[in-house]
């Protein structure tokens, strides 16, 4: 497959990365997940093609034992915890949230906590005990709290914050939320991904490339094709499973104060 001169830039950046010797690291988030569609199967079929480990945010509330059978056909899936229902609680004039500071904490806390051991009783090994805060957007005031109801890490979008618990954020967002509701241009895609790249040169953090399967453009599949495709021709690559980020992650969070 020829990929073209806008992702030239990309082949480039991975060639100055393997020439020094270094990995150059990513990882695939891709939320909303509730039950088998053919925008699943889709996913599944793409990433298992090109061996890259996909993170499945599941939105607990809606989700059951269907998409337990259909992930066990998946075995390079595993599945994080995304809110409760993806319901919002913040008034209309406000950012969508489901964890913010518009309910007692302990509500949103049991939330969460349902949240976690549903998904882990549904799907045992395949479930990492991560929050995936619908929306990326979280209550701080929380955050201390997660560690003590079970999870083990917290993904959000952007450049992470210091945290008594593993952070691992998406940074690159495929889709164009706020214009054509479509794909990003992909010339500028990867050109976020080279500056994720160039920050993250210390190998801290890698490149979390966030998709949402059901509602994909052909252009947020071509991409998505075209971006496994150069990185599999890339020596200086991984695409790495978020059990090893967890388990790398833990040892540098700042433990908890009591
Ligand atoms: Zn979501």
């Amino acid at each position: 497959m020829t990929t073209g001169p806008i992702w030239q830039p990309l082949v480039e950046e991975l060639a100055r990365w393997q020439w020094a010797g270094r990995k150059a690291e990513f990882w695939l988030r891709d939320d909303d997940a509730v039950d088998p569609t053919p925008a699943l199967d889709r996913l599944l079929e793409l990433t298992g093609e090109f061996a890259v480990p996909v993170t499945l945010a599941v939105i607990p509330a809606q989700t059951d034992g269907k998409l337990v059978v259909r992930l066990d056909e998946a075995p390079h899936a595993a599945v994080a915890i995304h809110g409760w229902a993806h319901r919002n609680h913040a008034p209309e004039d406000q950012k969508k949230q489901e964890l913010g500071a518009h309910r007692p904490r302990d509500a949103v806390l049991d939330d969460l906590a349902r949240g976690l051991s549903h998904v882990t009783g549904l799907h045992g090994t395949r479930a990492v005990p991560m929050l995936v805060p619908p929306w990326n957007r979280i209550d701080a005031g929380l955050v201390p709290d997660l560690g003590s109801i079970g999870f083990a890490a917290l993904s959000v979008y952007g450049p992470p914050k210091p945290a008594s618990l593993a952070v691992i954020n998406s940074n690159v967002d495929i889709m164009d939320w706020h214009g054509t509701r479509g794909c990003r241009d992909h010339g500028l895609l990867v050109q976020a991904i080279i500056a994720q790249l160039q920050h993250a040169d210390d190998g801290s953090e890698p490149v979390g490339v966030l998709t949402h399967h059901l509602v994909h453009d052909e252009s947020a599949w071509l991409f998505l094709e075209r971006l496994f495709a150069v990185t599999a021709q890339a020596e200086a690559c991984a695409w790495l499973p978020i059990r090893t980020l967890i388990g790398r992650s833990a040892a540098t969070a700042i433990p908890r104060k009591v």
